[in-house]
């Protein structure tokens, strides 16, 4: 028997409601329960493939190749459950599938509508694939009050009528300290109870986000306007690292709650050990480095989360803090890039579309190799080191990626490209922009005696990827003999997957995400080894 609990978030966004949610999901699997999380996004887009990543923060892709949420990344991270298509869905997804089956006749003459049809979708979406899990969490993205929000809200209503005891609603809220007055309001969770209320929603658990301890009396004042029991109003206070926040939650009750909403009174105590120690290493770290992340985004750090993440859980096995100078590329274009990579002790490139900053990574690129600096190229950075390996190691001037156009040498390429005479045109004719990508897990093949050999201990990966272009295979024998090693190929050897460079002490390229599976208690063996690489780099300043 499963049990779901739905989580809304109300007063303004960007509260941590995926962490939350996230962290409550690890509580629950502490105490030994099977747990799965899901987020149902309530904007139009099909899924958030399209989205800038300036507005939307980073695309998280599942083993099963959806472009889905960034909160699905947190759940991923940490529960160590991999997440799937069947995850995440948006109004978007929703009428589409609905007015696909319209125009089939589906509906056999009715009037299509948001009540039941809409709200039939989302709760279809809900149940499904329920993998005899003790509890499914559902996050319901947006802010009480946006109409987007409404159908969701109205379907969660329902199932909560349809599945009775084995449902429950937690609301996130904010408790707002005014400095002026020296207080804590409670009035804007009040607000936002009344207005889930009046959809015909009563909150079991509410959550208040808050700077500073909430005190008694304001849980109390709390509770009694919102109808909730006092214990279950649970103060979430800013923590240093969010590694923390279950152990937080856990000491303020949210998961006994949670269990005594569901009227469970046998569950085990959580093993927090694992917990406990991840944060230990990360208040704790015997020593530091500096890392350079050279992209185009670094404005807007949710756009490469799983990959700072990722870094932190390089740190944790390491036991060193990582700084992160986000560099944006364009700099090193007109600058000499010295400046600003002098002091690092390893440089990334992380995925990236477009000309914008191109030609800058490259040049990030370059100093790497010439000065020893670890480098570390991911998908959009794997394809510019091998574009700098082949311009100043093989003297092919003219190498590029078709992504910028036609070019001389298309070292970068779609595969239809080279597969078809070799010509550079930019051959794609799709006017979809959803969803054309290849996306998703992808096994590689690992060289033996190779230096990526040796960081996985395995001869074959499996790695997730988004991407359209691929390094062209026919410059392979090129980029070779000139001190370029292709260590990780596809099973069919046609697509390479890593380049290394052995003359240098660490430099990868991999054209997949590794970010996406690292985990703070099971960080990815490429980070632990760049990261290793960052602190014997340190030792040499
Ligand atoms: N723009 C490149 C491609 O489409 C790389 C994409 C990426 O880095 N995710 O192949």
């Amino acid at each position: 028997m499963t049990r779901f609990i739905f989580i809304t978030g109300g007063v303004v966004s960007s509260l941590g409601k995926g962490l939350a949610s996230a962290a409550l999901g690890a509580l629950l699997q502490a105490r030994g329960y099977k747990v799965r999380l899901r987020k149902l996004d309530p904007y139009l887009n099909v899924d958030p493939g399209t989205m800038s990543p300036y507005q939307h923060g980073e695309v998280y892709v599942t083993d099963d190749g959806a472009e889905t949420d960034l909160d699905l990344g947190h759940y991923e991270r940490f529960t160590g459950v991999a997440s799937r298509r069947s995850d995440n869905v948006t109004s978007g997804r929703i009428y589409q599938q609905i007015i696909t089956k319209e125009r089939r006749g589906d509906y056999l003459g009715g009037t299509v509508q948001v009540i039941p049809h809409v709200t039939d979708a989302i709760k279809a979406f809900a149940l499904d694939e329920q993998d005899d899990c003790d509890f499914i969490l559902c996050e319901i993205g947006g802010t009480i009050g946006d109409i987007e929000s409404l159908p969701f809200l109205e379907a969660i209503r329902q199932l909560g009528n349809e599945l009775g005891d084995n449902a429950l609603f937690i609301h996130l809220t904010l408790v707002p300290y005014i400095a002026s007055a020296g207080e804590l309001k409670t009035k804007p969770t009040q607000h936002s109870v009344k207005e889930l209320r009046s959809i015909g929603i009563q909150p079991d658990i509410l959550m208040c986000r808050c700077e500073r301890e909430i005190p008694a009396s304001e849980r109390k004042k709390i509770a009694l306007f919102c109808n909730v029991r006092e214990e279950a109003v649970i103060p979430a206070l800013d923590v240093a690292t969010i590694y923390e926040v279950p152990l937080r939650y856990h000491e303020q009750g949210l998961d006994t709650q949670v269990l005594k909403a569901f009227r469970i009174d046998d569950a085990p105590p959580p093993v927090l050990g694992p917990w406990e120690t991840v944060v230990k290493r990360v208040r704790e770290p015997e020593g530091e480095v500096t890392i350079a992340v050279v992209g185009k985004y670094t404005g807007l750090k949710d756009a490469y989360k799983s990959l700072q993440e990722a870094l932190i859980h390089g740190g944790i096995a390491n036991n060193v803090h990582v700084n992160i100078e986000w560099l944006d590329s364009e700099i090193f274009e007109s600058e000499d890039a010295v400046l600003y990579l002098e002091n690092v002790h390893g440089i990334l490139v992380p995925g990236g579309f477009g000309n914008r900053g191109a030609e800058g990574k490259i040049a990030a690129a370059t100093f790497a190799r010439l000065r020893h600096v670890p480098y570390f190229g991911i998908c959009f950075g794997m394809q510019l080191a091998v574009i700098e390996a082949a311009r100043s190691l093989a003297g092919i001037a003219g190498a590029s990626s078709t992504e910028f156009g036609p070019c001389d040498d298309p070292v970068v390429g779609l595969m239809t490209e080279w597969e078809h005479g070799g010509s550079t045109e930019v051959r794609s004719t799709d006017s979809d922009m959803g969803g054309t990508l290849r996306l998703g897990a992808y096994p590689a093949v690992l060289l033996a005696n190779s230096q990526v050999g040796g960081i996985y201990g395995r001869g074959e990966i499996s790695e997730r990827h988004r991407h359209r272009y691929e390094v062209n295979i026919n410059y392979r024998d090129r980029l070779e003999q000139a001190g370029l090693l292709f260590s990780g190929m596809s099973p069919d050897g046609r697509l390479p997957e890593i380049v290394e460079n052995p003359d240098h002490p660490w430099f990868i390229g991999v054209q997949f995400h590794p970010e996406l599976k690292s985990k703070p208690f099971d960080p990815h063996p490429l980070f632990v080894s760049f990261i290793r690489a960052a602190v014997e780099q340190s030792r040499l300043f």
